[in-house]
């Protein structure tokens, strides 16, 4: 028998998670609430799942227009993210594009993925507009259009090799050190 850290019942062991690495072989809480904490970070963070199946819609006119104006306005890192004692506990991939014109920004949204954010420019009465997109749908959607690339080109293969290392970025460190070295090189 095991209590439950959130509905605080005392259930069988075979009504929680299993986690390796606890002493026991089992989470924290019960099957039951480990459900509902999932479905409300799903309701707070509905994005996070991610369907691409909107760029089997995009014409080559589309990409080719994305991937101009990416190369012009576009950015791609990979950012480490850290946890509290700021060990590395994973690596993340983004693409952005930064305009003050949201009309742009919108399309990119509209035929792309991704989401928009938009930020005051200081001491300004206007924004500037944000197209972001993270992770693998980024890669998904930067492949989409990388074939019209000219000055990204070589940085959006970086991109492949990162995407290619899969879920073990602990164990692919200096391989992920050397990417994002490449990346930050050049400044195009
Ligand atoms: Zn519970």
């Amino acid at each position: 028998m095991k209590i439950c850290k959130k509905c605080k019942q005392i259930k069988p062991l075979d009504d929680f998670v299993k986690n390796k690495s606890s002493v026991d072989g089992k989470h924290y809480y019960c099957y039951k609430c480990n459900r509902l904490i999932f479905k409300q970070k799903y309701k707070a963070h509905p994005r996070r799942i991610k369907d691409t199946s909107n760029l089997l819609n995009l014409t080559e006119s589309d990409k080719a227009y994305m991937a101009g104006y990416f190369d012009g306005e576009g950015c791609i890192v990979i950012a480490e993210e850290k946890d509290k004692n700021g060990g590395i506990i994973s690596y993340r991939l983004q693409l952005n594009v930064g305009s003050r014109d949201v009309t742009s920004i919108k399309w990119i949204h509209e035929k792309f993925g991704g989401r928009i954010h938009k930020n005051k420019i200081k001491g300004k009465d206007h924004y500037m507009f944000y197209w972001v997109a993270n992770s693998l749908e980024g890669g998904e959607i930067l492949s989409s259009f990388e074939k019209y690339l000219k000055l990204k080109k070589e940085r959006a293969g970086y991109v492949k090799e990162f995407l290619s290392l899969g879920r073990g970025y602990h164990v692919e460190k200096k391989k992920i050190k050397i990417i994002i070295s490449n990346l930050n090189r050049r400044k195009t």
